[in-house]
């Protein structure tokens, strides 16, 4: 959209005020002219009837314009004093009566002059005011489509964050781990780079739920899923592949090193308090990404060091590097 876009409209409407303005200024200028002719007329004894009924008309089809303002009363007055002045002419053309008469038609000249600027002067504010309401328009339209394509973003946005992440521990969903899992698959597979997979499980969930509730049982998973993402990189990505299963997808690291996370993700969840649940601990199972794997059999490796970890007594770390 140019910014000028409107510059037809206000050069349309701009015609349209001079073009009216034009005609009334025309036709005072005709009413002047036929006031001094008929001064003239009546003054060497010729009856100008038909210039009265001429000023008559024209000022009628004048007082529908709004342009005129204050000077249109002004103009009657004195065109019914020229008209008064003229008549006493006619029925007694002496000297004194004469002046009167001069001297009217010259004052209407003065007041037509005067109706003459007014109208410039209204028709230039008109055009001032259509301006500005042009302005305003004009803002008024730009903010409003600054805010819906705000809004359609704002929205699209939330649909996308609703469509990938867990609404309970806004950890990405498990339609997303499988999404970055490919991803990062075919990435490691093509550059030959270290991917790793950290999967845990709470440990004796069900007792929490059972002893606790449903609702702690649930404050238990939001406060592990937020002792995780303080805990990670910012490449790392942290899902909710299960009821109370987590992922964490680690590109670009080894096994040994993902172990060291897992690790560490598992004392820190361990070390914190978790409300009436008291301490809560979690089993974590490691792979790392090895030739011939896809995102099923790297979890699969996953999952196998996790059931190994709940095996040799829970709380612990367990990996499946494949040697
Ligand atoms: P284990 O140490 O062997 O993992 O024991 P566990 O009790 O954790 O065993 P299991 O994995 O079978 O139990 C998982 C429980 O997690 C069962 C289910 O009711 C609960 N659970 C799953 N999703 C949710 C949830 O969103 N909120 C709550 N409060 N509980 C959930
Ligand atoms: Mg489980
Ligand atoms: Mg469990």
């Amino acid at each position: 959209m140019g910014a000028n876009w409107y510059e037809p409209l206000y050069a349309g409407y701009t015609a349209e005020i001079l073009q009216n303005d034009a005609q009334i200024i025309n036709k005072l200028g005709l009413i002047r002219g036929s006031v001094q002719r008929l001064a003239n007329l009546e003054l060497m004894q010729m009856e100008g009837d038909e210039l009265i009924h001429q000023v008559d008309e024209l000022l009628k089809e004048c007082s529908v314009a709004r342009t005129l303002g204050t000077s249109l009363p002004d103009l009657q007055t004195n065109w019914e004093q020229v008209k008064r002045n003229t008549f006493m002419y006619r029925q007694n053309p002496a000297n004194e009566h004469a002046v009167q008469l001069v001297e009217s038609s010259e004052a209407f000249w003065n007041v037509s002059n005067e109706a003459v600027f007014s109208a410039q002067r209204f028709s230039e504010k008109k055009l001032r005011n259509f301006k500005s309401l042009m302005g305003l328009f004009v803002i008024t339209w730009s903010l409003t489509a600054w805010i819906l394509v705000w809004l359609k973003r704002y929205v699209r946005d939330f649909l996308e964050y609703l469509a990938n992440y867990d609404s309970l521990t806004k950890a990405a969903n498990r339609a997303l781990y499988r999404r970055v899992m490919e991803r990062e698959c075919k990435r490691a597979r093509r550059k030959n780079q270290h991917l790793s997979l950290v999967i845990f499980d709470i440990d004796h969930f069900k007792e929490i739920n059972d002893t606790h509730g449903h609702s702690v049982g649930d404050s238990v998973l939001r406060s592990i899923a937020g002792v995780v993402k303080r805990n990670i990189e910012k490449n790392h990505v942290f899902a909710r592949v299960g009821g109370e299963e987590f992922a964490v997808i680690v590109p670009d690291t080894s096994g040994e090193e993902a172990v060291q996370l897992g690790e560490r993700l598992r004392k820190a969840i361990e070390r914190t308090p978790m409300g009436t649940a008291g301490s809560v601990t979690v089993s974590v199972g490691v792979a790392e990404f090895r030739e011939g794997d896809d995102p099923i059999t790297l979890f699969e490796r996953a999952d196998d060091a996790l059931y190994k970890a709940k095996k040799h007594g829970r709380n612990q770390t367990e990996w499946n590097g494949g040697w």
